[in-house]
C-alpha cells in the first residue's frame, strides 16, 4: 500500500517537473520571440517537426511512396533504390524522376529521393509557380567548408534558382512581385522542409534555394529564428 503510494507520489513529482518544464519552456520563447510570434509558430507548425519525421520515416517502401506522390499529384517515374555514386554510402532510398506536378513544372526532370519528391510538390501546390528551375538534387558530396556529407548525396535536397520569371540572384532582395514571389516561397518552404537556405543564409546560396529533408528536430529553428 506505502509502495503505491510512494509510487504515485514520485509519478506525480515527474508529472509536476514535466509541466513546470514545459511552462518555462514556453515562457523563454514567448520572452524571446514575443507572444505574436511565439502563438504564430505554434499554432502553424508546432506539430510540423513530428509531421515531418512520420513522412520521412512511412516514404521508404514502395507502395507508400507511390501513394503518396499520387495524392500530391506528383508527375514522377518510381525508380527505386539508386546509387549512381562509387560510394556505397550516397544512395538514394525510393528514388523518382520528378518532373513535377499537374500544375507546376520543372524545367528538366530531377532523380531525388520519394520523400523530397512528395514535399516539393505539396509546396508546389501550396505555392502555384508554374515553371521551376533547378540546378540538381543528387550529387555525392561533403558540405562545402565541411567534413559532413550534404543531403544532396541521398538525393533528399534540391537547389532551385528561379521559380516563374523571379530568378533568385537577380530579384532576392527586390521591393517588387518579383522579389515578393521568392521570399513568400522560401518561407512556405520552412513548411515543408527540415532545412531552407536562401541568399540571406550565406553567400554560398547567393543565386538558389537549398531545400532537404534531412531527419531531426533542431533544423526548425530555421524557421523559428532563421527562415521568415
Ligand atoms: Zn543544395
Amino acid at each position: 500500500m506505502t509502495q503505491t503510494k510512494g509510487k504515485l507520489s514520485n509519478w506525480t513529482k515527474k508529472l509536476v517537473i514535466f509541466i513546470a518544464f514545459l511552462t518555462t519552456i514556453t515562457l523563454i520563447f514567448s520572452t524571446i520571440l514575443g507572444y505574436k510570434r511565439f502563438s504564430e509558430v505554434f499554432n502553424e507548425h508546432f506539430s510540423s517537426p513530428l509531421y515531418h519525421l512520420r513522412t520521412i520515416s512511412e516514404a521508404t517502401n514502395k507502395n507508400v511512396c507511390v501513394k503518396l506522390l499520387e495524392e500530391v499529384n506528383a508527375k514522377y517515374k518510381y525508380l527505386g533504390n539508386r546509387n549512381y555514386s562509387d560510394n556505397e554510402v550516397c544512395q538514394i532510398v525510393d528514388a523518382v524522376k520528378f518532373s513535377g506536378t499537374i500544375k507546376s513544372k520543372l524545367t528538366s526532370p530531377v532523380i531525388t529521393s520519394c520523400i523530397t519528391a512528395v514535399q516539393l510538390s505539396r509546396w508546389l501546390n501550396e505555392l502555384g509557380a508554374k515553371s521551376v528551375e533547378h540546378i540538381g538534387s543528387y550529387n555525392c558530396r561533403k558540405i562545402r567548408n565541411s567534413q559532413k556529407l550534404s543531403e544532396h548525396s541521398f538525393g533528399k535536397a534540391i537547389d532551385i534558382s528561379k521559380l516563374d520569371d523571379s530568378v533568385l540572384k537577380d530579384h532576392w532582395n527586390d521591393s517588387g512581385a518579383k522579389g515578393e514571389k521568392l521570399r513568400k516561397a522560401a518561407k512556405l518552404a520552412c513548411k515543408y522542409f527540415t532545412n531552407v537556405l536562401t541568399p540571406d543564409s550565406n553567400s554560398l546560396h547567393k543565386d538558389h534555394f537549398h531545400f532537404d529533408n534531412k531527419a531531426g528536430l533542431y533544423t526548425r529553428w530555421h524557421y523559428w529564428f532563421g527562415c521568415k
